[in-house]
């Protein structure tokens, strides 16, 4: 998707802050952090949000939450995270690339799930 931010994060030609690559999955910190830790974790194939998930790329949103175990982990979050993905307009989906928040470092607001 040429007009993608997201996938033009992962092709390089927009900066980011990288903490995480494998060979079908990129994390990098949120530039508007909302907790101490902020991490985005997508897939590198775009796919538009969780609504488009199915048998055959349910594998891709997979390796995301290994990922995301994985960088939870690595950025000593044991105390606990929240890992969030808005799906459309009414959850204020601002970016339409599949991706899951990680959001940790700090006691989370009890608000909302
Ligand atoms: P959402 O609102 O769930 O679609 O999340 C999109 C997220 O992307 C927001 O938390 C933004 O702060 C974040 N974001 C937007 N542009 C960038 C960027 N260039 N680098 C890192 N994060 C970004
Ligand atoms: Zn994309």
């Amino acid at each position: 998707m040429s007009d993608c931010l997201f996938c033009k994060i992962i092709a390089g030609e927009i900066p980011s802050a990288k903490v995480y690559e494998s060979e079908n999955v990129y994390a990098f910190r949120d530039i508007n952090p909302q907790a101490p830790t902020h991490i985005l974790v997508v897939p590198k194939k775009h796919v538009a949000s969780v609504a488009e998930l199915n048998d055959s790329n349910s594998r891709l949103a997979a390796e995301c939450l290994v990922a995301a175990a994985e960088i939870a982990r690595k950025e000593g979050l044991e105390n606990g995270y929240r890992i969030v993905s808005n799906c459309g307009p009414d959850a204020g989906q601002t970016v339409a690339h599949l991706h899951f928040h990680i959001l940790g470092g700090k006691r989370l607001q009890d608000q909302m799930v």
